[in-house]
């Protein structure tokens, strides 16, 4: 859950002393895409994008602040201990999706910021489509188009007969998850509206051609799972699975000399003995949360920040999560303990 203070507020605390005193000298922003002229309609009912002019000025604000940092550096300190600048920051991207390539990569390269893309072995090259996208097109084609009473009623009828509750149709489909994927199938047909169109027009994903040519630039790769489950729905073979194929693939495909993984969706109530296993097995080198400013009790797994789903500017998004650290301080409760 997010936690914003107001503007006045969050002004009356400048960021430097509050980074130095919150010990948190690395900050890990993340995002997915970047909302340029087209519209995203496999994105829009799910989370609000960042716009390319607040991209950049959050980008501007990160760099006033700290330095940016690559993942090669990031993994030289985690693993050799190396120092890294004072206050510094490690960017990266979930999902894959083409607008890495086409805006954000020129806006980066400009900048001289380095970024580690996360992408999904299952969807690169467009071969597959997230159900979360599945489930967002349905919306938006409810939104724009007259079904007859018919299509409806066989609409409903497929959402009742697999116990999908909801107030309203858009969160009866945003209530399907990763183990009942399948009804955003059957759901489709019904509507007459196809993914595997959608995917050929609209081209959501990075190709391999794409991250081709990112790697050239200097941008680094992980892996984000085989097919974005929650993985606290699945079990510890399942859990490995997907981490180890996804990660395969990505070593496979595009021959890189490192193994980095961020969980899909949240590491929220992934135990433990995954952490070990990884560790053990030697499955990555390291993982990626999205829990915002924390401490994690596995060294090599680190908590992310999302700046999206919220048109805030990045200082008062930023001033709140290091006051709101501080509180939970006191509570001592900044550490993320996994059973
Ligand atoms: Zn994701």
């Amino acid at each position: 859950m997010r936690f914003v203070f107001p503007k006045f507020f969050t002004q009356l605390f400048p960021l430097n002393p509050l980074i130095k005193f919150s010990g948190q000298r690395i900050f890990l922003p993340f995002y997915h895409a970047i909302q340029g002229k087209n519209s995203l309609p496999h994105i829009h009912h799910l989370y609000r994008l960042r716009s390319k002019s607040q991209f950049e000025n959050d980008l501007d604000f990160l760099l006033k602040h700290y330095q940016a940092i690559s993942l090669n550096q990031l993994l030289d300190h985690i693993q050799q201990k190396s120092s890294l600048p004072k206050n510094s920051f490690f960017l990266s991207f979930d999902d894959g999706l083409k607008e890495v390539f086409e805006i954000v990569a020129p806006i980066l390269e400009s900048k001289g910021i380095p970024a580690t893309i996360f992408i999904n072995s299952a969807f690169v090259d467009n071969k597959d489509l997230f159900f979360r996208y599945k489930a967002s097109l349905l919306i938006e084609q409810l939104d724009k188009k007259v079904y007859s009473a018919v299509i409806k009623n066989q609409f409903h009828e497929i959402l009742k007969n697999h116990q999908i509750e909801g107030k309203t149709l858009k969160v009866q489909l945003l209530n399907i998850n990763y183990l009942n994927k399948n009804i955003l199938d059957k759901l489709a047909e019904v509507l007459e509206f196809s993914f595997q169109d959608f995917l050929n027009q609209q081209q959501p994903y990075l190709t391999s051609g794409q991250i081709n040519q990112l790697l050239r630039k200097g941008f680094t790769i992980g892996a984000h799972s085989i097919d974005h489950p929650l993985f606290n729905q699945l079990d510890m073979q399942n859990q490995v699975m997907q981490i180890q194929e996804s990660t395969q693939f990505i070593q496979h495909n595009f021959k890189v000399p490192y193994k980095v993984f961020s969980f899909p969706f949240t590491d929220y109530k992934v135990g433990s003995s995954l952490f070990q296993t990884i560790e053990n097995k030697k499955l990555v080198q390291l993982t990626f949360g999205c829990a915002g400013i924390k401490k994690e009790q596995f060294p090599t797994h680190l908590q992310r920040f999302a700046m999206e789903g919220t048109d805030r500017p990045a200082f008062q998004l930023l001033t709140s999560a290091y006051i709101y650290f501080f509180l939970k301080s006191i509570i001592g409760k900044n550490t993320i303990h996994r059973i």
